[in-house]
């Protein structure tokens, strides 16, 4: 298996691994790999500053005012945080507006369930992005909605949901704004301050590279401090993490150690690259590359191109009775290549991730890969079928 990378800019990730164009876990570089090579003791001052340091670095990505900000890492995957903000921030007696167009929203409005907070979906189906005059005309209805729920870049298809003209909407209504920026956050600006966004989340292993097990919560100050008393879970109490963290540096339960070492050298790397535009630079250099590519060997983008993502891009399966999805992914991965199946409920579909320890080049060898594994199952055309095309229509129009 063929799979170090040939670039000078990147460190091979590890001997031998597929890369994973996957959004997350993804792939990660030796050198952070090895940042878990150390015990750490939960309660040492030592811990305690990689603590404090991981909350003021990421709030220095954030852009203006971060001062009216403060971050609050939670342990577990980022579905947890999401639960931990919706629990925290929305009161007992809130109401949620959720912009749906994929697997992610629709996750936010399986946990407000759970969480018996009342809520409403503007459900766009599978990846029609929520529009801020949509967002408009369901406020001005109804004024019982207290937050809007948004996600950033949904995953699911790939698209980047118009988060500018949500929060305008949003704003302009005299509502709260909570952002799922999972996915973006590290590649895609994100200042909420001049959204006006009481508080977002994103995890440790998307854009920044690190790997999985904790996620964090960033929220205005004042949100923090109106939050207390609102959570119906213990641990997932996001306001009462943030006091014992301000109050004595700790996380209230066994905090990821390890992981969180390795995340202060993705920081680092982040930061060496040119923070959140060096990364977000290099993923759109990725996705380029990778969409000419696949469009060069017939293949077709869901999306159309203002809402193709850095982030992960969804691609029609082809028509062709010779291709078939399981066989390809295989194929991909004995040549170093693992890629994500799609999520999509009406075509088939697959996707290609562009984040993680992955340059230009490997997107060129990962298209070199694809063409000959077209041509040993037989594919001869990669386009879509018709139904596929009539799906994408739908969006462009
Ligand atoms: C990855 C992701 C999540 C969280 O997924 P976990 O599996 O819980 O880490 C949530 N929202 C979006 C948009 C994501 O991309």
């Amino acid at each position: 298996m063929e799979s170090q990378n040939t670039s000078n800019k990147l460190p091979t990730p590890y001997l031998g691994e597929p890369y994973l164009l996957t959004p997350g876990p993804l792939t990660t570089s030796y050198e952070v790999k090895k940042a878990m090579l150390k015990d750490w003791g939960s309660w040492d001052g030592d811990f305690r500053e990689m603590t404090k340091a991981l909350r003021i670095q990421l709030l220095a990505l954030i852009g203006p005012e971060a001062n009216r900000y403060d971050c609050v890492p939670i342990q577990g995957p980022g579905s947890y945080a999401v639960e931990a903000m919706l629990g925290s921030f929305v009161p007992k007696d809130g109401k949620v507006l959720v912009l749906a167009n994929g697997a992610y929203g629709q996750r936010a409005a399986a946990t407000l369930d759970y969480l018996g907070r009342e809520k409403i979906v503007l459900d766009k189906g599978d990846y029609l992005p929520p529009r801020g005059t949509e967002v408009a005309a369901i406020l001005a209805e109804d004024p019982d909605i207290t937050h809007v729920m948004a996600i950033h870049c949904e995953t699911s298809s790939g698209i980047l949901n118009p988060i500018g003209e949500i929060a305008d909407a949003t704003r302009a209504a005299g509502r709260k704004l909570l952002i799922d920026s999972m996915s973006a956050f590290g590649a895609i600006p994100l200042h909420p301050a001049e959204l006006g966004c009481a508080a977002f989340v994103s995890s440790a292993n998307k854009c920044i590279e690190g790997v999985p097990g904790f996620s964090f919560v960033i929220a205005e100050t004042s949100e923090l401090k109106a939050a207390r008393g609102n959570s119906h879970s213990l641990s997932l109490d996001v306001e009462a993490q943030w006091r014992v963290m301000n109050e004595t540096g700790q996380w209230r339960f066994t905090p990821p150690t390890h992981i969180v070492a390795a995340f202060m050298k993705a920081l680092a790397d982040h930061a060496t690259e040119g923070s959140v535009q060096g990364r977000g630079t290099r993923y759109a250099q990725n996705r380029d590359v990778m969409v000419a590519g696949m469009r060069a060997l017939g293949f077709e983008t869901l999306l159309d191109e203002q809402w193709l993502s850095p982030i992960i891009v969804t691609f029609f399966c082809p028509a062709d009775p010779a291709f078939e999805f399981e066989a390809f992914y295989e194929a991909m991965k004995a040549q170093g290549f693992i890629i994500y199946p799609g999520k999509l409920t009406v075509v088939d579909s697959f996707r290609i991730g562009c984040i993680g320890q992955m340059d230009i080049h490997v997107m060129e060898r990962m298209l070199a890969a694809t063409k000959e594994t077209l041509a040993q199952m037989g594919v001869q055309d990669a386009s879509p079928s018709e139904a596929a095309l009539k799906e994408r229509h739908v969006l462009i129009s």
